[in-house]
């Protein structure tokens, strides 16, 4: 009897040494074959502009003779990229904290760009479509980082493709703004453009002064891979303009900066 209780608890604790293995072997290569998806769910990569290649790209030609208009650092108008940067130290005197829906930083534009966003949302909820901001102004300090960030995450070659380095981005002229909604999942990607939020801004945003700054195929214009979350204050006249000639014309296009060939 007592051999035999021995031998059950022999046999018992056998048993659970292969159980207990066989469950880290299944876990090790469970990891194994899962690390990608893991390290993922450990370490969730900041929101990120996911976009895919422009397939089209035409040839064409800039200019480098921009009205003063465009050049002016304190007209709505001003044109701002890598090959037109601003100065570390610039920031519009007119910046104004906004109370708008946003997904929970304070949002920070120019006065006029700042109020005709708040007239934009309040239209779209009327309208049953909630939007809220991501983003506004970004100082050059601020741009430097999400830039950086990116790199890291993805490499020069796809960062220089979604975000602007320090100085090159419209959001540092405080008339730029990152919208989205909670149909996309809050993130900005390009599953925005699906959604009917997005469907109304490409209806309605011009009214308000905003265009869609990075349109999809125009990389080869813009510089950067279609951005439907990313919209740029030009001023009502303008966008009525700009929208009464060609649906999602680039601003560059628009005032002759890029020529077609
Ligand atoms: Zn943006």
């Amino acid at each position: 009897m007592e051999n035999r209780k021995k031998q059950l608890t022999r046999y018992q604790l056998v048993t659970w040494i292969i159980g207990i293995l066989s469950l880290f072997l299944c876990l090790s290569l469970y990891v194994r074959f899962n690390k990608d998806a893991i390290l993922e769910k450990l370490y969730p990569p900041v929101p990120e502009p996911v976009s895919t290649p422009d397939a089209e790209e035409k040839k064409g030609r800039w200019t480098n003779e921009l009205p003063d208009d465009l050049t002016s650092r304190s007209s709505i108008l001003v044109y701002v990229n890598e090959a037109h940067p601003l100065p570390a130290d610039y920031a519009p005197d007119d910046l104004t904290e906004i109370n708008i829906p946003s997904t929970g930083a304070a949002i920070v534009l120019r006065e006029e760009a700042g109020k005709k966003a708040q007239e934009m949302l309040k239209a779209a909820k009327e309208d049953d479509i909630d939007l809220y901001l991501t983003a506004g102004y970004r100082s050059y300090k601020n741009q430097e980082e999400l830039y950086a960030s990116y790199v890291s995450l993805l490499g020069e070659a796809r960062a220089s493709a979604l975000v602007e380095k320090g100085g090159c981005s419209e959001h540092q002229t405080g008339l730029s703004i990152d919208i989205t909604n909670d149909s996309s999942g809050a993130q900005l990607n390009e599953e925005f453009a699906e959604t009917d939020a997005y469907k109304w801004m490409s209806e309605n945003a011009y009214k308000y002064g905003y265009i869609l700054r990075f349109p999809k195929g125009k990389k080869h214009i813009t510089g950067l891979s279609f951005q439907p979350w990313h919209y740029r204050y030009v001023g009502t006249k303008t966008a009525k303009k700009m929208h009464k000639k060609e649906k999602n014309i680039t601003f560059e296009e628009y005032f002759g900066i890029y020529v077609e060939e």
